[in-house]
């Protein structure tokens, strides 16, 4: 499975790859290579202050050592890139468990950016790994949403709380939910919420409200912001107001599969200060996985 996945990143990301590998294989590396990387780079979403920093720490990497050896430079990008994915954060989806209580997860992002799918599957790996697990559909705005949510609970054999009212207040049905996985003692509740962007503070008020109510029952142990990797820098004007409404405590970042831009990974990182902590690599219910910074930068440069 694993290869699979890796199979799909690489093929992802190898528009990415393919141009530098070329570049840097050349003979000489002038200026106007360097310039060639560096759109590269701002291509595939890197963002442009990691680009300069990478681009500049490679260039004098290749001064100090003299050596134009491709395999070379390409292990030193290789170490560069990894850097900047910065392997020493705690990429951990899972709350530590607590003896007298679910463990609480928010999911948070913008319609469409995949939430109610990344759940499902979340889900799915939950159970798998012999965990009680329950749905909360606090996403009341679309009428479809609770719907999708309780398809993808039954599908993973998970019970779903929902409003039967439309428009029913999202905080209430979090709330719910949570005191539902409480009595059923379950190990993690997952809430669902909607993402109307249009408006910041309608939307500040929402999260806001939910885990307030949330929290008269329990701590909200993990905040998980979905982020669409296909809208690029797009994506990250979003999570900026995301990250400001409620606090993130990871990313998830979807739709890698169809993008050549995983550089994205980086950027969202740098702005937010947040570590990915997974990655949606299908609509399938497999189709997740923890997010590897090893296997992440060697899928870049394969
Ligand atoms: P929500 O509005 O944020 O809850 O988004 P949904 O979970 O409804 O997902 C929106 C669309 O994106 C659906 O068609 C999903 O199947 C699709 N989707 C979600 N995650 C991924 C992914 O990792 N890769 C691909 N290709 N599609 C995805």
């Amino acid at each position: 499975r694993l290869a699979r996945l890796r199979a799909r990143l690489t093929k992802s990301n190898n528009m990415f790859s393919k141009g530098l590998l070329v570049l840097l294989s050349q003979d000489s590396i002038d200026e106007d290579v360097w310039d060639e990387i560096e759109e590269t780079l701002l291509l595939a979403d890197l963002g442009t202050e990691p680009t300069l920093e990478l681009v500049d720490a490679l260039r004098e990497r290749v001064k100090v050592e003299g050596s134009r050896d491709p395999q070379r430079v390409k292990a030193m990008l290789r170490e560069e890139l990894l850097k900047l994915v910065d392997p020493s954060l705690d990429r951990s989806y899972l709350p530590e468990p607590h003896p007298d209580r679910p463990s609480i997860i928010m999911v948070v992002g913008v319609n469409g950016v995949g939430k109610t799918t990344t759940i499902g599957k979340m889900a799915r790996v939950l159970v798998a790994e012999d965990k009680d697990v329950l749905l909360g559909a606090a996403d009341t705005f679309r009428a479809a949403a609770a719907e999708q949510l309780a398809t993808w609970g039954d599908r993973v054999g998970v019970p779903t709380v929902r409003s039967d009212i439309d428009g029913a207040d999202p905080a209430s049905v979090a709330f719910e939910a949570v005191s539902a996985g409480i009595e059923q003692e379950v190990d993690i509740v997952m809430i669902d919420t909607a993402g109307r962007l249009q408006n910041k503070v309608g939307l500040m008020d929402e999260l806001g409200k939910i885990k307030r109510v949330v929290e008269k029952k329990a701590t909200v142990d993990e905040v998980l912001l979905v982020l669409d990797a296909t809208t690029g820098q797009n994506g990250l004007a979003q999570a900026k107001v995301f990250s400001e409404v409620v606090n993130v405590s990871g990313i998830v970042l979807t739709k890698l599969d169809g993008t050549a831009k995983g550089g994205i990974v980086v950027a969202i990182q740098r702005q937010l200060g947040v570590p990915v902590k997974l990655v949606g690599l299908g609509e399938g219910p497999d189709d997740l996985a923890p997010f590897d910074p090893e296997a992440f930068v060697d899928a870049l440069l394969e």
